[in-house]
């Protein structure tokens, strides 16, 4: 099988854990890990994990 390049596929992402999270003050969901984590979008700390 030739070598045509764009076929080796690299996964290079950590392997970490990460939590989903929603934020209850604007809705925004993202995904974060840690004890404090923060909405990216409005910065609260008014987040539940879901
Ligand atoms: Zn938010």
């Amino acid at each position: 099988m030739c070598s045509v390049g764009g076929g080796d596929f690299n996964i290079e992402l950590e392997q970490v854990e990460m939590d989903r999270y929603k934020c209850k003050d604007c809705g925004n969901k993202f995904d974060g890990m840690g004890e404090k984590v923060i909405c990216p979008s409005c910065h609260s700390a008014n987040v539940i994990r879901v």
